[in-house]
């Protein structure tokens, strides 16, 4: 016997007909004799619409009121499952992040949950029953709701999940794993079988949306093995221990458990960046200070950089990338702060996307930039820029070549199924 955490996404609770569907994924992996708690997001698009009414109401709302609201979409599909379990014969509650209580720190609408209180789920699955929790939600010191920010769930499930000491949390998502990189993109992507934790980190920070970032580093912290599954899975489907999910796991055991794998793991594609050059900035220390100071003060989280050879000795151009919703205030921010920058001119490019190629065999192995570099030259795609970490190498383009590039660079590191 195990016990599991299991978590359902938005669009697998999707109305009465998919809480049935998902009612019957729960029931199964019960009876195959595992211990089961559930956790839930709101119907797919509830949470939208009732952040929209936050806004109708007061287009200043306070944060607590808003959390008051939109935890409320949890609440209803968690009620909704316990019922629909209960109709097929399953012994089901559902226990609100308040009655637990799931408590979290004060920032609402973006809260970090601090602990949780085991005792009543503990309780509840030693009766037999199927404990169902609402994801996103939590209560503050001071008995206020609050919000874990959007797409909190799957960080409440991981939560959940350390705090049981359940022996997996699988999360069922309208895909059915990790793939090598967007299938929509390329048709030969491959579903991952496993992938370690700072690879799953470093590809959702990059744009593969299949888990929140947050989630993933708390499962790392809390070494909870988490697993990414479908849940639009035939009715007569096995329980999900012979399931073909992607199975998040640490370095160690991923060593064990795939020998046949590439060097590179996925790439991803981000096109929500935009780049900023600033031109002829004096070659003076402190000179880069000045500019990311401001920008830092401003909340604006610079991404790559790079600080050009000075020219004569003179000047040098700085170019970066800041996220493409940021970019109007950056350049207010760099214009505010001309006098003390004193570069001679800003200019910006929204049409860029950055390429990241992830995976922890670059630890060990050479080359795995310049095989990208050389990838992308053979085709003419120029470079704009370039950054890297231990596990990753990305580098900015125009984005007009985004799939190109990722389809090219798939079939460069062997990753064609
Ligand atoms: N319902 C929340 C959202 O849409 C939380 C979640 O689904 O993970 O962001
Ligand atoms: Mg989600």
């Amino acid at each position: 016997m195990a016990r599991i955490v299991m978590k359902f996404g938005g669009t697998s609770m999707a109305g009465t007909e998919r809480i049935r569907r998902v009612a019957g994924i729960v029931r199964r992996q019960q009876e195959a004799g595992h211990e089961v708690a559930v956790v839930v997001s709101a119907m797919s698009g509830e949470t939208d619409r009732l952040v929209n009414f936050c806004r109708e109401a007061n287009a200043l709302y306070d944060p607590a009121e808003y959390d008051v609201v939109v935890a409320s979409g949890e609440q209803v599909t968690s009620g909704l499952l316990a019922l629909t379990l209960q109709s097929i014969g399953a012994k089901a509650r559902s226990w609100l992040g308040w009655q637990l209580p799931i408590r979290t720190d004060d920032a609402h609408a973006k809260a970090r949950i601090e602990s949780i209180d085991t005792d009543e789920i503990l309780a509840s699955m030693a009766r037999g029953e199927i404990a169902v929790i609402p994801g996103f939600q939590g209560l503050t010191a001071d008995n206020r709701i609050t919000t874990l920010g959007r797409g909190g769930s799957d960080t409440s499930a991981v939560a959940v999940a350390a705090a049981l000491k359940a022996d997996r949390c699988d999360i069922y998502t309208d895909v059915d794993g990790v793939y090598t990189t967007d299938p929509r993109i390329v048709a030969k992507a491959r579903k991952l079988k496993n992938v370690t934790y700072e690879e799953m980190l470093e590809l959702a920070s990059v744009g593969s949306k299949v888990l929140q970032t947050r989630s993933v580093s708390l499962a790392m912290k809390e070494k909870v093995r988490v697993q990414v599954l479908s849940s639009f899975i035939d009715e007569n489907a096995p329980a999900a221990d012979t399931l073909p999910g992607t199975m998040i796991v640490s370095d160690e055991e991923l060593e064990g458990l795939d020998m046949e794998r590439q060097l590179i793991t996925g790439i991803a594609a981000d096109k929500n960046d935009a780049k900023v050059i600033l031109t002829a900035v004096p070659d003076r220390p402190g000179a880069v200070s000045s500019i990311f100071g401001p920008l830092a003060e401003a909340n604006i989280n610079v991404d790559m950089i790079i600080q050009n050879v000075g020219r004569a000795d003179t000047d040098t151009d700085v170019t970066f990338t800041v996220p493409a919703a940021d970019l109007d205030r950056t350049v207010a921010v760099l214009e505010e702060n001309r006098e003390t920058i004193r570069y001679e001119k800003l200019s910006t490019d929204p049409k860029v996307a950055k390429i990241s190629v992830v995976g922890v065999g670059m630890r060990s192995h050479a080359g795995v930039a310049a095989m990208m570099f050389k990838a992308l030259a053979d085709r003419g795609i120029n470079i704009q820029a370039i950054s890297t970490s231990e596990i990753k190498v990305s580098v900015l383009i125009d984005s007009d070549e985004t799939e190109l590039a990722v389809r090219l660079l798939h079939t460069a590191y062997g990753l064609d199924g």
